[in-house]
């Protein structure tokens, strides 16, 4: 007799301690993606890249998220999809059951900047807070820019860009502070990585000797950006000056070893990056039974 053998996997959480904080990486969604997401690279080069990787083709994008939970405060840095999703995710909130959590113990949310899948998690269906006790701190030139005037000129993916962070930071506008110190609190950093937007951020976790760089949207295709960091990917709002922050974050982590997460890094999305003839490469965390 034919059995049902399974359809999913058991659990989109994955905990790392670092110092006396614990990481945990909470998959959101794994999307659909595309090679015209590169945009200054040719075709087959990317294509070689890609097969070497033995992913799966048209690529899939990995999102995630990631908790922080310092032993007196749970920050979740960014909140995936959410209602903005089409029928790819979003997993946050059933990670966050997984570990036992309510919406009520999400004390604070930082967000790297200000796209769709980073942030739509924070609102529901009616445009009302999913966190509405948590203060969201958001860097302060993301603030400036995406709840300015959209620019004449911009792309349909960019008017509706605006449109998602609007409805966003309209519905969270109580609890929104601008981050203005690099210092969020004692262990959690802002480390600049503008070009993918124009004040996207990092988030250096450090506790008791032990760091972890969260490096948000420094790559969305790894395969090809780790090997080719001077890719240009087409949500960039500045692509050249992306490249600059993701070659001189590369080369920072390269040589001092400290390891990285990133937001579209296949989960749990924590590794290390090494150099590798003109580039770089990525080695992935060792899962451990062990937080
Ligand atoms: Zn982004
Ligand atoms: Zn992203």
């Amino acid at each position: 007799m034919p059995h049902e053998q399974p359809q999913t996997q058991s659990t989109n959480i994955h905990h790392l301690r670092v110092g006396d904080f614990v990481v945990t990486t909470i998959q959101d969604a794994y999307l659909q993606g595309g090679f015209g997401l590169i945009t200054n690279l040719d075709d087959s080069t990317v294509q070689d890249l890609h097969a070497a990787s033995r992913r799966p083709t048209p690529p899939k994008i990995t999102l995630n998220c990631y908790l922080v939970d310092t032993g007196d405060e749970r920050i979740l840095i960014d909140t995936g999809l959410g209602v903005l999703v089409g029928d790819e995710g979003a997993r946050l909130e059933a990670g966050l059951s997984e570990m036992g959590l309510s919406r009520a113990d999400i004390d604070r949310v930082i967000l790297t900047h200000s796209h769709p899948d980073h942030l739509g998690g924070l609102i529901d269906k009616d445009d009302k807070p999913i966190f509405p006790q948590a203060d969201v701190w958001v860097p302060a030139g993301e603030l400036a820019f995406w709840r300015g005037d959209v620019p004449a000129d911009a792309s349909d993916m960019l008017r509706n860009q605006f449109a998602s962070a609007q409805r966003v930071f309209d519905a969270c506008a109580a609890n929104l502070r601008e981050i203005e110190n690099d210092e969020i609190r004692p262990g959690i950093t802002r480390y600049p990585l503008p070009g993918h937007t124009p004040d996207h951020s990092g988030y250096r976790i450090a506790s008791n000797g032990e760091n972890l760089l969260i490096a948000a949207d420094i790559v969305h295709l790894p395969q090809i950006q780790f090997a080719r960091p001077d890719a240009h990917v087409m949500f960039d709002t500045d692509p050249a000056q992306a490249v600059r922050s993701r070659q001189a974050l590369f080369a920072e982590v390269a040589e001092s070893g400290e390891p990285i997460a990133g937001h579209h890094i296949d989960f749990p999305g924590i590794g290390y990056v090494v150099a590798d003839g003109d580039g770089y490469r990525f080695l992935p965390h060792v899962w451990s039974p062990f937080v």
